[in-house]
C-alpha cells in the first residue's frame, strides 16, 4: 500500500457525510486545495497543534486515543475562542504503513469530528517519525471572540471540570507506576473532551478564555498578561479531580495548578453573570467553579488560601507551566 491509497481508503473517507453546522465546503480532500466559504459577517478562526511521538505522547499509545486526542486539542483551542468548528486539515508522518494502527488513528478522528460536525477536507501524508499536525477552522461572528486580553476589573474568574488527572498519569508513567487505561486519570489524558457547546454558550457572557493545555497557572498568566491584570486565585475553591483525593495536598494542588493536558476552559466574566453561568453548568451538565477573580494591583497570577501554609503557597506560587524547551522529561525517556 502507498501513499495514494492511504490517503484514498482511510483519510479520504474517514468524515465522509460530516458536513459542517457553519459555514460552507465546496470542495474537500482530492484536489491541490480544499474550498471553504466564510459567511459574511464571521470571521475565521484557525488553529494549529502538533503531538510528537515521544513528546506528546507514549510508544504503546492506542491509535484511537491518538486520533481523538489530536483533533480534540485542536477543538478546544477553538472551543476557547467560543468558535464553531467548520473543517480540519491532517498532516501525518509516519515511519511505515501499519494498517490498523492508521485505521485506529482513523477511526479516533472520525468520531470526534463527526460528534462535532467538523469534516477533514485535505492534508499530508509523508514518511518519516510518528508525528500528527492538525489545523482546525472554525467560525467566529465579528467582534464575539474570547481574547485572552479581554479581561476586566473585578471580573470572576472560573474553569470548567477538573484539574489535575491527566498530569496524574503522566507522573505515575515517569515515576514507573503506569495507570491502566480504564483509570479516570488515564481516560482524562487520552481521551479529553473539548469543551466546544461551553466556548459557545459563553459567547455573550465571558470577557476572556483561555483552553488549559500547560497548566492553570501558566494558562491564566497569559490571560493576566494580555490584558494587563492581576488574578487572584482562591486555592481553598480549585476543582480537584476526585481520583488525586488520596494524595497529599501539596502534591494534588501541585497537578491541578502546574500539570499540563486538561483541556477544560478558564473564563473570566462579570460578577453580574454568576446566575446564569450557574445554570449553564446545570444545562451542560458540566461543573463550572469560581476560582478567582481580576485584581487591580500586582500584574500575574497571586495564590490565596484560607487553610494552607504559606510555605507551601509560596512553592506553588513558583510552579512555572509546561515549557517544551525547558528542562523537562520527555515521553521517550521511558
Ligand atoms: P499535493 O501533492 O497537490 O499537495 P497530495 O498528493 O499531497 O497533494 O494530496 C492529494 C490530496 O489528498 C489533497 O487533496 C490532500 O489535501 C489530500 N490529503 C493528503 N494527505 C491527507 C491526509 N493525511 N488527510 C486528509 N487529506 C489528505
Ligand atoms: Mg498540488
Amino acid at each position: 500500500m502507498g501513499e495514494f491509497d492511504l490517503i484514498r481508503q482511510y483519510f479520504a473517507q474517514a468524515t465522509a457525510g460530516v458536513t459542517p453546522k457553519a459555514g460552507d465546503i465546496h470542495l474537500g480532500i482530492g484536489d491541490d486545495c480544499a474550498l471553504l466559504s466564510v459567511p459574511a459577517g464571521q470571521k475565521l478562526a484557525v488553529s494549529t497543534d502538533m503531538l510528537i511521538a515521544g513528546k506528546h505522547f507514549f510508544d504503546d499509545v492506542d491509535p484511537a486515543a491518538l486520533g481523538h486526542k489530536a483533533l480534540a486539542v485542536n477543538l478546544s483551542d477553538l472551543a476557547a475562542m467560543g468558535a464553531t468548528p467548520m473543517a480540519f486539515t491532517l498532516a501525518i508522518a509516519t515511519p511505515s504503513i501499519d494498517q490498523n494502527f492508521i485505521a485506529g488513528i482513523t477511526r479516533g478522528l472520525a468520531n470526534l469530528a463527526t460528534r462535532a460536525n467538523c469534516p477533514l477536507v485535505g492534508g499530508d501524508t509523508t514518511c518519516g517519525p510518528l508525528s500528527l499536525s492538525i489545523t482546525v477552522m472554525g467560525l467566529i461572528p465579528d467582534g464575539q471572540a474570547h481574547l485572552r486580553s479581554g479581561a476586566q476589573l473585578f471580573d470572576d474568574v472560573w474553569v470548567s471540570g477538573h484539574l489535575g488527572a491527566a498530569a496524574f498519569a503522566v507522573s505515575q508513567r515517569y515515576a514507573g507506576q503506569a495507570l491502566a487505561a480504564e483509570h479516570p486519570a488515564r481516560i482524562a489524558l487520552d481521551w479529553p473532551q473539548p469543551r466546544l457547546e461551553l466556548g459557545l454558550l459563553l459567547r455573550s457572557v465571558a470577557s476572556a478564555a483561555i483552553d488549559l493545555s500547560d497548566g492553570l497557572i501558566g494558562d491564566l498568566g497569559h490571560i493576566a498578561t494580555a490584558s494587563q491584570v492581576g488574578i487572584s486565585i482562591d486555592l481553598d475553591t480549585l476543582p480537584i479531580a476526585n481520583c488525586l483525593y488520596p494524595l497529599p495536598i501539596e502534591t494534588r494542588l501541585g497537578l491541578a495548578l502546574g500539570g499540563g493536558d486538561d483541556y477544560e476552559l478558564a473564563f473570566c466574566a462579570n460578577s453580574s453573570q454568576r446566575a446564569l453561568i450557574q445554570q449553564l453548568s446545570t444545562r451542560l451538565k458540566l461543573p463550572l467553579t469560581r476560582i478567582g477573580s481580576v485584581i487591580p494591583h500586582e500584574r500575574g497570577i497571586h495564590l490565596q488560601s484560607a487553610t494552607i501554609d504559606s510555605q507551601v503557597i509560596k512553592r506553588l506560587t513558583r510552579l512555572r507551566s509546561f515549557d517544551h524547551f525547558a528542562d523537562r522529561p520527555s515521553h521517550d525517556s521511558f
